[in-house]
């Protein structure tokens, strides 16, 4: 991945919330094409970074760069390249999800096939029904959905995978591989550390506001069995969830 171009670059971020520093002097880039994880428990300061990669929150220090626009003052050019979650809050409750893609993209200003977008995250079958009526890995397929509606060279999802079940969760990461195979860069949260292994290229792994190791998952384990590590217990070859996913299949099934 050496030869890859970087399309995010973070230098010693900051961000204090008074007198309390979320974010400590990070420092990483994102390479085009990849998915990009932030690994981290509950506080890290995941959100926080994300957000200001966003332009949604101001950063204390820092320099953040997005494809080459500043942060600090490229604001308008960076929100028309990136897809950023919408808050279930702005899905209406009266509109159908055909409806509701329509109204986005209005508010964009750009001229989508709903059909389409609908189908390529599965829900074809939804159209008409009501976000409040989706199941919740439903949910989060639209509102990855709602993320690709202006064409974004990159996307950020904030924990998409939260709550959901284990096919609704595997369904998910095959619709971001599928989004990253087409091109776009996506740089996602988890505190999931299979999320991490299974579906991100590199991950930046974040505690209390630190990055303290980046690289593949694969080098990263490598590394740490190269230092001499063996786990305790033999590892058996599937575990609970495989029994479970085998039983009921791996289709997109959280209907
Ligand atoms: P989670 O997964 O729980 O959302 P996170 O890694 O995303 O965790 P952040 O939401 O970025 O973490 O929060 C990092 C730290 O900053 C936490 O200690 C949090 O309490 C604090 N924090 C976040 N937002 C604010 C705010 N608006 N004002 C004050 N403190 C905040």
């Amino acid at each position: 991945m050496n030869t890859a171009k970087t399309i995010i670059s973070v230098k010693d971020l900051v961000k204090k919330y008074g007198d309390f520093m979320a974010v400590k002097g990070i420092s990483f880039d994102v390479y085009e094409g990849e998915i990009f994880g932030l690994l981290g428990p509950n506080g890290a300061g995941k959100t926080t970074s994300l957000e200001i990669m966003e332009t949604l929150r101001e950063k204390t220090s820092g320099e953040v760069l997005i494809n080459g626009l500043n942060v600090d003052h490229q604001q308008q050019e960076i929100k028309k390249i990136i897809g950023v979650q919408l808050q279930a809050a702005g899905y209406y409750p009266g509109l159908s999800l055909m409806e509701l893609l329509q109204l986005f993209s209005g508010l964009y200003n750009r001229k989508v096939n709903e059909m389409e977008m609908l189908a390529s995250v599965g829900l074809q079958d939804k159209a008409k029904a009501k976000h409040k009526e989706l199941s919740g890995g439903q949910k989060q397929r639209f509102s990855i959905a709602t993320t690709l509606i202006n064409n974004p060279k990159i996307i950020f999802l904030d924990e998409p995978t939260t709550g959901l079940d284990p096919q609704a969760r595997r369904n998910l990461w095959d619709l971001i591989r599928e989004i990253r195979d087409k091109g776009t860069t996506v740089v996602i949260t988890t505190h999931y550390m299979d999320e991490a292994e299974n579906l991100c290229d590199r991950v930046g792994v974040i505690e209390s506001g630190k990055i303290i190791a980046m690289d593949t998952p694969d080098k990263l384990i490598d590394n740490l069995i190269a230092s001499g590590f063996e786990r305790k217990k033999e590892v058996k070859k599937a575990n609970l969830e495989d029994v479970f996913l085998a039983l009921t299949g791996k289709e997109w099934r959280d209907e």
